[in-house]
């Protein structure tokens, strides 16, 4: 049978770097055409000699996301997508994502790129107020992301995504509720909602004891107004920042919480394959060097033992509404959880978590404070480790157990042929 994998293409280029921003970007004024021409070539030799590998794989996802995958250009964002189709593996009714930004692509760019197979925008709206917009550093206002709306629906998408944030600086409730409501009134398929992270080596890093920045309790009450609203308007939340109609989650984001494969190409993108987590250089012209000269690319790689997936579970699936389940997770890893229950059903009395129909979710009040919950979660999950102790486990708490001979999850076979990738084309 062949496994589904998602492929996620990172396209390290801007035309400036907005204040907020802790992606791997450059911006316009740090790369040149030349540069932006090796990215490309780069990547193509790359999936190239990839394709090889992914027998028995089916690509039900391709993601370009960056950076801002429009500014490579619509003609080399086409050919790398070619290139991914070339190989055979990506399905008829692939999910097909790029990233855009307002005033960043004409009408005609859309609609190259809707002809060409790309069948879902991430727009980068990020607020409805043109000051905030500015501070933030971005170069559009919000009519810009209007007109990009409207051009898209023009050029044939009819599965659009925006992007907003909420606890900027000076932003009151009120500046914040008019924001969602002119968002929603983008009629997207998809909002994703994000709080406002103040990330190290960032332009706003030396303002995050600002006064000015809304506190712990406003933040709150923006977040819940959000989830209100946006259900009003017909989104469900299916993920702690994430909102959609009916059939217009995100495919390719939902492999990330589930837990399934993906490969990444391009500086910086992540890969997980066959429980084996790795990624690549943040230096777009290493990266080059590297493909170019074939010069070992994985810069992180680390085997997931079966106990940290079992934290995986836990970790990303409460990020969702889908939840967890106790049977679900011992048919997959023959562990218990019982002290992880009882957290849960104490999280219920204080509104936290609910149980429906076999499954523990966290309520919106329970996404504000998912980090901590989370962290519980996995403390209880250490302990429980440490006082089972079955047959099939030689050592509760040592790393390697017998687990795997129990463990009925599809394990994804043929692409690397099991073994550990530590490289290009290079295998333990
Ligand atoms: S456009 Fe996006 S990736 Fe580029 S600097 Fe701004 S936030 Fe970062």
């Amino acid at each position: 049978m062949d496994n589904k994998v998602g492929i996620y293409v990172h396209v390290p280029f801007c035309k400036s770097k907005c204040a907020y921003c802790n992606f791997y970007s450059l911006p316009e004024s740090a790369c040149s055409d030349e540069l932006i021409q090796s990215y490309q070539g780069a990547v193509i030799k790359h999936i190239e000699e990839y394709s090889a590998q992914l027998d028995g794989y089916l690509i039900d996802t391709v993601y370009f996301g960056g950076g801002t995958p429009s500014h490579l250009g619509t003609g080399r964002l086409i050919a790398i997508l070619n290139i991914l189709k070339k190989s055979g593996h990506v399905l008829l009714d692939s999910e097909i994502t790029v990233e855009i930004n307002p005033g960043s692509i004409s009408k005609e760019d859309l609609s190259k790129l809707r002809k060409a197979g790309f069948n879902r925008l991430s727009i980068g709206v990020q607020s409805a107020d043109d000051e905030a917009l500015k501070n933030l550093g971005r170069t559009h206002t919000f009519a810009d992301a209007e007109e990009a709306v409207k051009d898209a629906r023009a050029a044939g998408f009819n599965n659009i995504s925006v992007d907003v944030i909420y606890g900027l600086p000076s932003q009151t409730k009120d500046s914040w509720e008019r924001t969602v409501q002119l968002i929603a009134g983008l009629k997207a398929e998809h909002i994703s909602c994000y709080n406002l992270k103040i990330e190290e080596g960032t332009g706003l890093y030396e303002y995050k004891d600002s006064p000015f920045l809304p506190d712990e309790d406003i933040q709150a009450d923006m977040y819940l107004y959000a989830v209100d609203i946006l259900a009003r308007y017909g989104y469900k939340q299916y993920e702690i920042s994430n909102f959609a109609r009916r059939g217009f989650e995100s495919k390719h984001n939902i492999k990330y919480w589930l837990g399934d494969d993906y490969i990444g190409f391009g500086p910086a993108a992540h890969s997980y394959v066959e429980r084996c987590r790795y990624s690549f250089t943040e230096d777009v012209e290493q990266y080059i060097e590297q493909v170019k000269t074939g010069k070992r690319i994985v810069e992180h790689d680390e085997q997931m033992s079966d106990f940290e997936n079992a934290g995986e579970y836990l970790m990303l699936r409460l990020r969702t509404v889908h939840g967890i389940s106790e049977e679900e997770y011992y048919d997959i890893y023959r562990l218990k959880m019982d002290l992880v229950l009882e957290l849960l059903k104490k999280y219920e009395e204080s509104g936290w978590a609910t149980f429906k129909d076999g499954r523990w979710r966290f309520t919106p009040k329970g996404f504000m404070v998912s980090n901590a919950l989370i962290g519980e979660i996995l403390e209880a999950q250490t302990r429980q480790r440490t006082q089972i102790s079955k047959p099939w486990q030689k050592d509760p708490t040592g790393d390697e157990t017998q687990m795997t001979l129990f463990d009925k999850r599809p394990v994804a076979a043929g692409l690397f042929g099991g073994r550990r990738l530590i490289g290009r084309n290079e295998f333990l």
